[in-house]
């Protein structure tokens, strides 16, 4: 079953919008951050901005997690092995060290300023462990949804280092996408951006976008407005699509530091439940059951110290599709 009948879920931006001045004043809309506490036996507690009621997607952004700065001597982050299908996983930190194991067999650290995308397509599982070095666990877990033709694509896992772009007070790290004049090689199944921003007191940055992509700024750090809206750490900021350009500010007299989001307007509804997104109920139930059954659709993970995670029970009500609320 599939759901590509339905009805468009955002804006397009074509050239008619382009005309018209869609972009131009186009209000930034502030989404702000809930707690959750994100699984495992010790639970972290991380603050989510995507998917909420108010906005499910940005581009084919589908999950935001910020978490920290947290003092991970003690606790820091254990997730056991737990499956994923239909998108792929961006860790990005700003400090501390995590220890990812996939069923690929990948054995990888992850470090600030270095991007590790796992591609859970048909069927991935994996661990994340923060490592005994860590001190303070601090950055953000982000998710992206696969569109329909290759939501079932091989498992994978990539790694990239950006270089440091400085413009206008402002360092700039490209790890996927194209912006201020960097490019990731990262291949993504949609067109994406996704960028570190941090911006010296005072500074502000005017930055060439595309104006196919609708953009949102995390804050992680300092007083900051984006295209003139003000921002507070934790607030997500989302700006449609249809602007050439944004401007990005920070007020405080400290370092402010910031990830930018973007993409085309993702035009599919998903299904999304626990650690799975699909484009039914039935999706999701067949993939909760693969991993019940440790099917080799998701494999195994070797050198966790311990079990796997469960699934959840699922809902009584069948889990319906969810798509960007039309913006007024
Ligand atoms: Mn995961």
């Amino acid at each position: 079953m599939s759901n590509v009948e339905a009805e468009p879920v955002a804006l397009k931006c074509g050239t008619t919008a382009r005309e018209a001045g869609a972009g131009h004043g186009a209000a930034v809309e502030v989404l702000s951050a809930r707690e959750v506490p994100l699984g495992g036996p010790r639970a972290l507690l991380v603050r989510r901005t995507l998917p909420q009621r108010a906005r499910t997607l940005i581009g084919a952004w589908c999950f935001a997690d910020h978490y920290g700065p947290v003092d991970a001597s003690g606790t820091g982050m254990d997730v056991p092995p737990h499956p994923h299908t239909g998108l792929q996983t961006v860790s990005w930190l700003f400090s501390g060290e995590i220890e990812h194991r996939d069923s690929i067999g990948t054995h990888a650290l992850v470090r600030p300023g270095e991007m590790n995308l796992m591609t859970g397509g048909h069927g991935i599982a994996h661990s994340e462990v923060s490592t005994p070095r860590t001190t303070v666990l601090h950055g953000v877990q982000l998710w992206v949804a696969l569109p329909e033709e290759h939501r079932h694509a091989a498992r994978d896992f990539q790694h990239h280092v950006p270089e440091t772009v400085r413009r206008d007070g402002a360092e700039i790290k490209v790890f996927l996408g194209s912006l201020a004049g960097s490019t990731s090689p990262v291949r993504t199944f949609t067109p994406l951006l996704g960028a570190e921003i941090v911006l010296g007191p005072g500074a502000a940055l005017t930055l060439s976008v595309d104006p196919a992509f609708e953009h949102g700024l995390l804050v992680d750090s300092g007083d900051v407005r984006l295209s003139g809206t003000a921002l507070r750490p934790t607030d997500l900021g989302h700006l449609p699509c249809g602007t050439d350009s944004l401007t990005v500010a920070n007020d405080s007299a400290t370092p402010a530091r910031t990830v930018l989001l973007g993409g085309p307007p993702f035009e599919e509804e998903i299904v999304m439940w626990w650690n799975f997104i699909g484009r039914s109920h039935e999706d999701i139930v067949r993939a909760r059951e693969d991993w019940r059954a440790q099917s080799d659709r998701f494999g195994r993970v070797e050198g966790y110290p311990g079990g796997r995670l469960p699934a959840p029970a699922l809902p009584n009500a069948v889990i319906t599709p969810r798509r960007n609320p039309r913006r007024h």
